[in-house]
């Protein structure tokens, strides 16, 4: 896995989203976010090479065992938060990360917003969607977001760019995908964070501008190895 998929995964993303519009200086191509979670700088090296600059990770501390020399080696590396944040992470995560992907509540917002002051490195963030409204799942409800968005802007003085949604696995992604566009419509906000392997072509063409794609480039993960 590596390159070839990498390619590939690319060339989806321009036809998706020639089917989703034209593009323009207002309409750029989305965003491939190359998720790298349980593979090590080994592996992550040659898609680096072959220029890809977006990364993400899901948590905090198995980002910070690989990305700091990463970062060393190439420049102009975006690394994203993708993975759900515990505010005791704050500092490390801001230090970090170059854009977070899953602010989902009131204390993270507010946690976020005293970290940026402290350290002078106010990052751009993402409100996560629980768009499938599943228990077990991070995010705030559809029916508050466009309030919560408002609070993270007006209360904490957040930069936040868009909305993140990870929708319920087995249904058809779509609905969700038009809902979370929906949403961000009625917040005021240009990016949708959404689409995975399995998935974002549809994302693309229902107007993602960031999608979040890790095994289709890297291959099967193997968590028991981490
Ligand atoms: C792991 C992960 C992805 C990538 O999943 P794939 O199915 O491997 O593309 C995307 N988003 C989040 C939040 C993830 O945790």
């Amino acid at each position: 896995m590596g390159i070839a998929q990498l390619d590939e995964v690319n060339q989806r993303i321009k036809e998706a989203a020639l089917r989703f519009g034209p593009l323009s200086e207002d309409a750029p191509a989305p965003k491939l976010i190359a998720v790298s979670k349980t593979f090590d700088a080994d592996q992550i090296d040659p898609i680096l090479s072959a220029g890809q600059k977006h990364f993400g990770e899901n948590r905090v501390q198995e980002a910070q065992g690989k990305w700091p020399t990463l970062k060393e080696k190439y420049d102009g590396i975006v690394l994203h938060l993708i993975g759900p944040l515990q505010t005791n992470k704050v500092k490390d995560a801001v230090a970090l990360f170059d854009v977070i992907h899953s602010v989902d509540r009131e204390k993270l917002a507010k946690a976020l917003a005293k970290e940026f002051t402290a350290s002078g490195r106010k990052l751009p963030v993402f409100v996560q969607v629980n768009i499938g409204e599943e228990p077990q799942k991070a995010g705030i409800a559809p029916s508050e977001t466009v309030e919560f968005v408002k609070t993270c802007q007006n209360t904490y003085g957040l930069d936040v760019r868009g909305l993140m949604c990870i929708p319920p696995a087995g249904a058809p992604a779509a609905p969700y995908f038009a809902q979370l566009a929906e949403l961000a419509k009625g917040a005021d906000l240009h990016e949708l964070s959404m689409g995975m392997s399995a998935d974002f072509d549809t994302a693309v063409e229902m107007g993602a501008t960031y999608v979040r794609v890790g095994s289709a480039i890297f291959g099967h993960r193997d968590y028991s190895a981490h």
